[in-house]
């Protein structure tokens, strides 16, 4: 079996095994970043991106990427049903993030660009690329050479993953082939591939909500989760509203938020009002 060696190695290339991927690459730091699925995320998933959270983009050197693609969420605008109940009113409008609070915006921008912005930005740094179609298989601490900063303590096997088109399946898209909410226990019979492994001094489960690196050290989940369903979709919408560029809420009593996505896709995400239930078993 091949066998390699690494400092560190990220398990999943989300938003956040790209972004601790970028950073270590900037700083020239010895990585490896795999993730099961064939590609990025091409569309859906978060699309805003908080002024913190653009601080820290900045501080990368990544802020003009951002400022280039991004879509400015200055104002937020509040429709309300109007007195006759057959259609909506501007009711008010706020500044989306209160004055003082940074000296950056609060953006919108798909996950999907983000994504890339980090790929092509990791290998810019130091030739950092995403290995795609890696899934680990086994995971094994050397808790005895944990001290030792010249060892490699953590072994991770890793098995190659058939592309989605040799599965014949080719048309479904990522999320429904290989779901990556999901961490796989059991690979498929036809998902059995090559394997490798993979000495490092760190590994860093950036795997999801679901985890396989956390089930594999036995850790908790830390915090609450909470059962609160919302739909989201992009849509091209007709429409004459004189701020449809801008954050609105509460455009009609079926849609409880509405915003836009990035300047570069006249394509609005639209967020229906989602059910809440507190108590019971999170769903899956
Ligand atoms: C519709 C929608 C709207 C959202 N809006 C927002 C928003 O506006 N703002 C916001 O902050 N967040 C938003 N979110 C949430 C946001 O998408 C997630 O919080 C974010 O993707 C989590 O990033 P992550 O890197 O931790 O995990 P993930 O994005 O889940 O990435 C995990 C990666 O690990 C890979 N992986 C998983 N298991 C394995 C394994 N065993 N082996 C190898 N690879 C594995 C997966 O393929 C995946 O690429 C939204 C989500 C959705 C669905």
């Amino acid at each position: 079996m091949k066998e390699s060696q690494v400092d560190i190695l990220i398990i999943g290339a989300g938003p956040a095994g790209l972004f601790l991927a970028t950073q270590l690459a900037k700083l020239k730091i010895d990585v490896r970043i795999i993730d099961k699925q064939a590609h990025r995320v091409l569309r859906g998933h978060a699309d805003g991106l908080q002024c913190r959270t653009m601080e820290v983009f900045a501080a990368l050197g990544l802020k003009s990427r951002f400022d280039d693609e991004a879509h400015e969420c200055a104002e937020v605008v509040i429709y309300s049903p109007n007195d006759s109940g057959d259609g909506i009113k501007e009711t008010d409008r706020l500044v989306d993030t209160l004055p003082g609070t940074s000296h950056v915006k609060h953006v919108n921008l798909g996950q999907d660009r983000v994504e890339a912005i980090f790929i092509d930005a990791m290998q810019k740094f130091n030739n950092v690329e995403v290995e795609r179609l890696l899934q680990p298989v086994d995971l094994q601490v050397d808790r005895q050479k944990l001290d030792d900063s010249s060892s490699f303590p953590i072994s991770v096997t890793v098995q190659t993953l058939p592309p989605p088109e040799q599965l014949g399946n080719g048309d479904v898209q990522s999320g429904l082939y290989r779901s990556n909410l999901f961490a796989t226990e059991q690979p498929h019979e036809a998902d059995r591939g090559a394997q490798e492994v993979i000495r490092c001094r760190y590994v860093v489960g950036c795997d999801g909500a679901r985890s396989w690196v956390r089930r594999q050290l036995g850790l908790e989940l830390q915090g609450d989760s909470s059962n609160v369903y919302w739909g989201a979709f992009d849509a091209i919408i007709k429409t004459d509203l004189p701020s449809i560029r801008m954050k609105l809420c509460q455009v009609t009593i079926c849609w409880n938020r509405y915003h836009c996505t990035s300047r570069g896709r006249p394509c609005p995400r639209l967020y229906p009002d989602g059910r809440s239930s507190s108590g019971g078993a999170r769903q899956p």
